[in-house]
């Protein structure tokens, strides 16, 4: 288990099952213990047990087994709260709390903004708490969930409201697929001396047993391939190399279909 200090709470990583991460969000000074897509119940009872702090919420970002396998187990062993999209209650289990872009959602005194970002799922939803971002499977280390139920437009307009937050945020998503994502990147991008450092230091990570996750937004905006159609320059550069319009879905479309096929 890893922690990170936040004005006002810290976060926990645990990681589970065979490459994911579950996020416990511990609130300062309150009695609010939120564990964000439990794949798993297990990690998370432990580290309650050893903190003495019974979990309150459980936040989801979307309904994949993955990310909600832990919410009914978790709740018959502290009768927490489910947190989860309006529009997907039906496929959230245990679901309480719906929540929507416009929620005011408070936890323990921090305000938690609610950012709808469908593509993966048509009901995802990414949690904004001051400098820290929950992304589930939207925004990935290096990469982007792929389409299983939203369009490469939906997807697009996703990621992009999420590039549009400070760079200093803090993503932590689900899965650690960073270097497998940063191997398509080199493919796609392999004049960007920004990502060459950070294949150099995610590298590194790894072979420490180290996390890549949490990366910044300033850093997926610079290396993250499926952010990169934003700058002109690469777009231009990708979609005369692929003989397609250079507007920026075009680019990240054909991107995000290549990295299919990868
Ligand atoms: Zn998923
Ligand atoms: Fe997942």
């Amino acid at each position: 288990m890893w922690s990170y200090q936040h004005p006002g709470f810290s976060v926990y990583q645990l990681p589970a099952l065979n490459d994911n991460y579950i996020y416990l969000i511990d609130v300062d000074n309150s009695d609010i213990m939120a564990a964000v897509d439990p794949a798993d119940a297990a990690p998370v009872r432990k580290v309650c047990r050893e903190l003495g702090k019974p979990l309150t919420h459980i936040l989801n970002t979307h309904h994949h087994w993955d990310h909600t396998d832990g919410n009914k187990p978790l709740k018959s062993s502290f009768a927490c709260q489910v947190v989860g999209a309006a529009g997907d209650a039906a496929r959230i289990p245990e679901i309480d709390i719906e929540v929507s872009e416009e929620s005011r959602l408070q936890l323990g005194g921090i305000d938690i903004r609610i950012i709808f970002v469908p593509g993966h799922t048509r009901g995802h939803i990414a949690f904004l708490l001051k400098d820290a971002l929950f992304c589930g499977d939207t925004l990935f280390g290096g990469g982007c969930g792929r389409l299983f139920e939203g369009t490469p437009g939906e997807m697009w307009s996703s990621l992009s409201r999420l590039a549009a937050l400070d760079d200093a945020t803090q993503v932590y998503c689900a899965h650690e697929y960073t270097l497998a994502n940063l191997r398509f990147a080199r493919s796609v991008d392999p004049d960007n001396r920004d990502l060459d450092e950070r294949i150099s230091s995610d590298t590194r990570k790894r072979m420490a047993q180290l996390p890549t996750i949490p990366s910044t937004i300033g850093i997926e905006r610079a290396t993250n391939p499926f952010l990169r159609p934003a700058d002109n320059e690469f777009c231009t550069r990708y979609a005369t190399l692929h003989s397609i319009p250079t507007d920026a879905l075009s680019v990240f479309t054909h991107l995000r279909a290549s990295k299919d096929r990868a």
